[in-house]
């Protein structure tokens, strides 16, 4: 992947007029922000633009596409002018005559936040014209979203290639973290994959049984192995599709110097809820009328003496159902583990995140990555495109020249 991409650092920011693209989407529940971390992360970028005087226009997605129209970015305004010490402006829209004259207006170290961007069908499309609009709002572009970089995007792509262009300090950090965790890792790697399904992690999987020195596998996706080796999984969370992926990367790890775990006791329940009858298994085979809902007492202690011996450690996916009580146990231990480890600690993916900060973990862990699907595309080798849309370009030199 080209990173010859030049740092915010160097930005000739002062006075200037400096179109920031950040990942503000956090979760809302009736409006009220429930989660305000990747506002957070977004503040180092944005208080070294104050400190250099430049004038911010700050723009980000909030929301699902369908939500379009609806969401407005005033809750995130809110939360932002509560961490800065600066006036934080609301813009009417994304682009347009009046957008243009409310950034105009703007004064050094002051922030202009852009309404949601997906109010612009162009967005997720990528339309020319909505970044031509995007571009007329400042003189350069900071993209700082790494959460959103795996998407081609107006306000993460088509923009960048009209405006001298810089990355974000998140995204530099991103970058660099999982970069050199994908390509040069302390060795053992060991990596713990768990979650809800094989075929959001397929990229992954197949990348690590080549590399890693041990693959544990968790959550829910360990019924589609299970199924594969046809072993019983009664009422387990199963995607059909699931099976022959799991079939596949089975017979990898047969070949494959990589050690592919998969958990030998489980905690069932008789049904998806904190209240279910609920059942240690000294086994695998899941009775009809149960489900597995985590990993065993037996699975946890024998995958956190393999963290606990790795170089490096990367997690992605709770073991279990943590969200209930009853099935918190098997991704507490990991999480645990994660955090005693004396190699480096990456852990990736919202709902692996949310289990860190729900047990208190979350300062304890080497890197906490903002981007569930952006850090899985480029662990996997794959490039990102607000990534590339970066690179130090002839089209980029022209314009400083300019
Ligand atoms: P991440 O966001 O960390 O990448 P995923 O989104 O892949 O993780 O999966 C997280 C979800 O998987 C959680 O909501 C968790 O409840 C669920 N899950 C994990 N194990 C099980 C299981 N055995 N049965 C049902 N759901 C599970
Ligand atoms: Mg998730």
């Amino acid at each position: 992947m080209p990173q010859e991409f030049r740092s915010v650092r160097e930005a000739p920011a002062e006075g200037k007029r400096v179109l920031v693209r950040a990942d503000l989407n956090v979760p809302l529940a009736d409006g009220e922000i429930t989660d305000d971390t990747r506002i957070r992360a977004a503040l180092p970028t944005i208080q070294l633009l104050i400190k250099e005087d430049a004038k911010i226009v700050l723009v980000s997605h909030l929301g699902r596409p369908e939500s379009r129209g609806e969401l407005s970015m005033r809750p995130v305004r809110d939360r932002l002018a509560r961490h800065l010490s600066v006036p934080v402006h609301l813009a009417s829209g994304v682009v347009g005559d009046v957008v243009e004259a409310e950034a105009e207006a703007l004064e050094p170290g002051q922030v202009l936040l852009l309404e949601n961007s997906r109010w612009e069908e162009g967005e997720t499309e990528n339309d020319p014209e909505l970044a031509v609009g995007l571009a007329r709002l400042a003189d350069m572009y900071v993209n700082d979203a790494f959460g959103a970089a795996h998407r081609a995007h107006a306000t993460t792509e088509g923009v960048a290639h009209l405006l001298p262009s810089f990355a974000g300090l998140l995204l530099e950090r991103e970058l660099s973290e999982l970069t050199a965790l994908r390509d040069d890792p302390e060795q053992p790697l060991v990596v713990v994959l768990g979650g809800s399904k094989v075929s959001d992690k397929i990229g992954v999987l197949d990348r690590f049984l080549e590399v890693a020195d041990k693959v544990l596998i968790g959550g829910a996706m360990c019924f589609a192995f299970f199924q594969a080796r046809g072993v019983g999984t009664g009422d387990s969370l199963l995607a059909e599709e699931d099976v022959p992926l799991a079939e596949r990367l089975l017979e990898k790890a047969e070949r494959s110097k990589c050690e592919l775990r998969l958990p030998t006791d489980l905690v069932i329940g008789d049904s998806f809820s904190a209240g279910a009858e609920r059942k240690e298994i000294d086994g695998i085979e899941v009775p009809d009328g149960w489900m597995g809902l985590d990993v065993g007492p037996q699975t946890a202690t024998n995958y956190a003496e393999a963290i606990a011996g790795a170089g490096s450690v990367l997690w992605n996916g709770p073991m279990g159902a943590f969200e209930m009580e009853p099935f918190a146990a098997g991704t507490r231990a990991v999480a645990e583990a994660v955090a005693k480890a004396p190699g480096r600690t990456v852990v990736g993916g919202g709902d692996s995140a949310a289990a860190l900060v729900a047990f208190g973990l979350d300062q304890e862990v080497d890197w906490l990555s903002t981007g569930g699907g952006a850090s899985l595309e480029l662990l996997e080798g794959k490039e990102l495109p607000g990534v590339v849309a970066l690179a130090h370009d002839g089209e980029n030199e022209r314009r400083d020249d300019a």
